[in-house]
């Protein structure tokens, strides 16, 4: 099912240097980003953010360029990079491309998110998702507006049950990782599976390697020393969650409190504070689960 990540990358450096915008949503608590690649003629978007406010200033910011748009690209199915897409294609007109994991993740959860935020963003929160119509798949290259892009399935273990990475041939060096890094922010694991999203990160790092630029979901642009610093926020969060609970992986109040005031304080530049908290339950019964725990 996952193809095995190809070490030489089709590189064409003759290319017109394509632009990579990033629009940054004015929402205050993810602040979460998508993007546009403006090449000579068209512009292609990668995420389309939460909100109705932030999706619109992203159609906005892409008409404002003059070029239409070629195709939109979904790392993930989480509401914060998918939603806006209502408002940039609501009938699903223009390509919009994604893993069939991520289709159905959006399908499966859709009522759900909708039942669960409706309420806390009242106008803001976009009442229907509009879902992909170009299913892409691991080790595919996908042409979008005459760019390449290659695509990864990597599974679970980013910060969603079905997450793809997409890297951009051509001589700006940019990868595309959704949530799969957290630039200086705290990192949502309400999804679980950070076992393989650590091996993820080392089953990745050769190819990431070759590229300058890691456009993420939340944060500004990061690099290859970023995936270290992924690595190391994981084991401090687990660690410190094992430590503060005595091994039980059981709060209450007090404790609960003590864990979100050491993570913070050990990564005192972080944004995202709240999804400290959000995550800590989620994260200590995998850590307690049987098949992570010798007997
Ligand atoms: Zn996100």
């Amino acid at each position: 099912m996952f193809a095995a990540v190809p070490f030489t990358l089709n590189l064409n450096q003759t290319d017109m240097k394509n632009k990579i915008h990033t629009h940054t949503s004015l929402e205050p608590m993810l602040k979460v980003n998508a993007f546009i690649v403006e090449t000579s003629r068209e512009l292609i978007i990668i995420d389309t953010t939460l909100t109705m406010s932030d999706s619109i200033a992203l159609k906005q910011k892409a008409e404002s360029l003059n070029k239409p748009i070629a195709g939109i690209v979904l790392t993930h199915g989480h509401p914060d990079h998918v939603a806006g897409t209502y408002n940039l294609d609501p009938k699903g007109n223009i390509p919009i491309y994604a893993l069939p994991s991520v289709k159905e993740l959006m399908e499966d959860t859709e009522e759900e998110k909708h039942k669960q935020w409706s309420g806390m963003f009242g106008s803001e929160w976009i009442p229907k998702w509009v879902y992909p119509n170009q299913m892409v798949h691991d080790g595919e290259t996908v042409s979008i507006a005459g760019v390449n892009f290659f695509v990864i399935d990597i599974g679970s273990g980013g910060d969603s049950d079905a997450n793809s990475i997409w890297l951009l041939e051509d001589e700006n060096k940019a990868a595309f990782l959704g949530d799969f890094i957290y630039s200086n922010n705290h990192t949502y694991m309400n999804d679980g599976s950070i076992l393989r999203w650590l091996a993820n990160l080392e089953r990745l790092s050769p190819v990431l390697k070759k590229f300058n630029k890691y456009f993420v979901g939340h944060g500004s642009t990061a690099d290859f020393s970023f995936i270290s610093k992924q690595k190391e926020y994981f084991l401090n969060y687990c660690g410190t969650l094992l430590d503060i609970t005595k091994g039980t992986g059981t709060f209450d109040e007090e404790t609960k409190k003590k864990f979100e005031q050491k993570i913070i304080s050990d990564f005192p530049q972080y944004g995202c504070q709240f999804m400290v908290g959000l995550s800590a339950d989620k994260v200590a019964s995998e850590l307690l689960s049987k098949s992570l725990i010798l007997d």
